[in-house]
């Protein structure tokens, strides 16, 4: 049978926030924080290919991952533990003196899995190339930001904006008029971008008007290609200098 595909940054870091949690002589595949982590890793928006549905990140499989994570920490002082991979490494590295931190996304992420339906969808979500994209606070939360960014608010969000600017549609990042500039091909060609940062956005809440900026697919794209970072204010300056 093939293998089930390698861990990903995400599923990394769920484990290693359980890993800094939990001491190290009661990681067992019994351990009900095992197991329920188990469940959540199946219900990640990230792999659809899964070769061994039966054995995905059973909870065998996440207890060896918390071990592997043994061999990167200073702190441990057993021995034995076979080394995880380059990527268990990194995101190890990454987080070991940002508990905080991770514990906050581990966190959010949970909390969006938690919720059934919109897992669901986050699943039909298409994966960008994460060599473009940067987000420290990985996929799952990233695909919750481009999930509050569908359709339904954008035909009402262009409506407000015309409202408020003389007939316009511009992008709110670099002020271009694609109607202006393309004619009638251009007609109210733009899209949304939730403005709330990552870092703060959470599973259940509705998006209103307000949490949406009008923005042009170029400086859509540029936002996103760092949205831990940039927002549409930065961005804004970003591009007049
Ligand atoms: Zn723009
Ligand atoms: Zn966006």
């Amino acid at each position: 049978m093939a293998r089930n595909p390698n861990w990903h940054r995400d599923e990394l870091i769920l484990a290693l926030d359980l890993y800094f949690n939990m001491s190290s002589g009661l990681m067992n595949a019994s351990n009900p924080q095992i197991v329920e982590l188990s469940k959540i890793l199946n219900k990640l928006p990230i792999h659809t290919i899964r070769p061994d549905e039966v054995k995905f990140r059973n909870p065998n499989g996440v207890n060896l991952k918390l071990n592997n994570f043994k061999a990167f920490d200073p702190n441990y002082d057993g021995v034995g533990m076979e080394r995880g991979g380059k990527l268990d490494e990194e995101v190890f590295q990454e987080f070991r003196n940002e508990r905080i931190r991770l514990h906050q996304i581990a966190d959010q992420i949970r909390k969006t899995v938690e919720n059934d339906q919109l897992s669901l969808e986050l699943y039909s979500i298409e994966n960008e190339d994460s060599s473009e994209i940067k987000v420290k606070e990985g996929r799952t939360l990233y695909k919750l930001h481009k999930f509050k960014e569908r359709k339904p608010l954008i035909n009402k969000k262009k409506k407000e904006f015309i409202l408020h600017s003389t007939g316009k549609l511009l992008c709110e990042v670099c002020d271009k008029d694609h109607y202006h500039f393309y004619g009638e091909l251009g007609y109210q060609y733009i899209e949304c971008h939730h403005k709330s940062p990552i870092s703060e956005i959470v599973g259940e809440v509705e998006t209103t008007l307000d949490d949406l900026a009008v923005v042009c697919a170029n400086c859509h794209r540029m936002l996103h290609s760092n949205i831990s970072v940039f927002n549409v204010e930065t961005l804004r300056n970003h591009i007049r200098i």
